[in-house]
């Protein structure tokens, strides 16, 4: 992967090369006006945007507006669930995007104001901005399952952002006796990382098969298939056979319905369970500065044109990452990453009035089954010439036959993955 991932920084490289160059003999520079790009969100996507904006041609101002002063990262949290790491080795700061220039400010975006090019804090500060790139993540749909509000992800955490819910799911898993029920409830797709559940399921597995052997998990999915199923299947089969139990879709009515978490009872159409710790995972739709600033349709999530992330709704306004709806691309840090790059380039070529360089997109997703299990899915994109789609032009999968020795280097894969992108992220 190190090579498609070379591949790509050099294509992104060579056009900002010409998009700064070409910028020179821009009139706007001769003018002396000051070109202003503002970014909402400082994650996976907008530290990405961000950056890339600003080393490629330093003259453009960059404002990054993010609300916490430390990034979590949900890369690698699963294995925080399941013990083999701390959750302060997913802290990042904002330092590094400082010194490169990037004005970084820490406040929450609480509105756009459309026409006049302008984003508003909850400070009661102003931002104006010829182009704005907003990547906010995901909010979730609390009103689809009954019962689950804030009070109820308490007690029945989702962990599906980073932090504090990562390490409730840990501490009760920790205080669970021996023979307990643990139940996982992955949303209906599309949702942050699709083979992120699954992973999750292995993580727990290996703990409870280290610590609590008689413990049961049982997987009440909204989804009939997923992400590398095949592959995570022999995995459950290989290390932690008789533990896990899935049940699909269409044999749960759907998934869950109903919770009531002072009672620790979860429900489908059909059944109760009484779980000792229930990890519900809840529907999800773009980050709520998103869906307030109208830039969602009525899935949820923000439709844009797929060579530039601008908004089909709003001109001017780009979305990048698990908002967006980058149709045949999943929503990943690493699908989020090269979106940025692309709208990047595509934000540049606009205020540089340079033609936009062909996009070209790459995802890979590593899980981590057991300590010495790890198995990959892998991509690269282009356009469709319909411009419809991110097409997988090639790609691939870990083997299903892959031997012991590729599934522990796989591992050792998913962990420099890992540094790389939290480094091309905050360095
Ligand atoms: C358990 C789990 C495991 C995962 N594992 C992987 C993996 O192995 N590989 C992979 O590629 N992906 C993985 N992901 C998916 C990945 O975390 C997301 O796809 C990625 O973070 C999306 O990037 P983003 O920029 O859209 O959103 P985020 O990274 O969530 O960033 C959004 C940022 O915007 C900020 N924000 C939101 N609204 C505002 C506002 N109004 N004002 C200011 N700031 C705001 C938030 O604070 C946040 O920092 C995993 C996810 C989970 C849950």
């Amino acid at each position: 992967m190190r090579n498609l991932r070379r591949r790509h920084f050099i294509k992104f490289g060579s056009a900002s090369l010409i998009a700064s160059a070409s910028a020179i003999s821009m009139p706007t520079i001769v003018l002396g006006a000051v070109r202003k790009v503002v970014v909402i969100g400082g994650g996976a996507g907008g530290t990405i945007a961000a950056k890339y904006l600003k080393k490629s041609d330093p003259l453009i101002e960059v404002t990054l507006i993010e609300s916490n002063k430390t990034y979590n990262t949900c890369f690698m949290s699963n294995e925080v669930i399941g013990g083999g790491r701390k959750i302060e080795s997913l802290n990042h700061g904002y330092d590094g995007l400082k010194n490169r220039g990037v004005n970084v400010v820490h406040d929450t975006a609480s509105a756009i104001d459309i026409d006049r090019n302008t984003v508003l804090t909850t400070s009661g500060d102003r931002f104006e901005y010829d182009r704005l790139i907003v990547s906010p993540g995901i909010s979730f749909k609390m009103d689809d399952i009954d019962g689950y509000d804030s009070v109820a992800a308490e007690v029945m955490p989702h962990a599906w952002k980073a932090g504090a819910q990562t390490s409730l799911l840990r501490k009760q898993l920790l205080a669970m006796d021996d023979g307990g029920l643990v139940i996982l409830a992955p949303p209906a797709n599309p949702f942050r990382c699709p083979p992120g559940p699954y992973e999750r399921v292995c993580q727990i597995a290996h703990y409870l098969k280290r610590y609590k052997p008689r413990s049961k998990i049982l997987v009440i999915d909204s989804n009939d298939k997923f992400s590398k199923q095949a592959l995570f299947m022999q995995g459950w089969e290989a290390r932690y056979k008789g533990m896990i139990d899935w049940i699909p879709g269409t044999e749960t009515g759907g998934g869950v319905t109903s919770v009531d978490s002072a009672k620790m009872v979860v429900s489908t159409d059909f059944d109760d369970f009484n779980p000792d710790v229930a990890n519900i995972i809840p529907p999800q739709q773009a980050g709520d500065i998103a869906l307030l600033s109208g830039l969602s349709d009525s899935s949820g999530w923000c439709p844009v044109h797929l060579g530039t992330f601008e908004s089909k709704i709003h001109k001017g306004i780009h979305i990048i990452g698990d908002a967006s709806m980058a149709n045949g691309m999943p929503k990943s840090a690493y699908a989020a990453n090269s979106q940025a790059k692309v709208c990047a380039a595509a934000v540049l070529a606009s205020l540089n009035e340079t033609e936009m360089p062909e996009p070209s997109y790459v995802n890979t997703c590593y899980s981590l089954v057991a300590p010495d299990y790890g198995i990959s899915i892998a991509a690269v994109y282009r356009l469709s010439e319909d411009q419809s789609e991110i097409k997988s032009m090639s790609g691939g999968l870990t083997a299903i036959d892959a031997s012991a020795d590729t599934l522990q280097r796989e591992v050792q894969y998913a962990y420099s993955w890992y540094d790389n992108i939290v480094a091309d992220m905050f360095t």
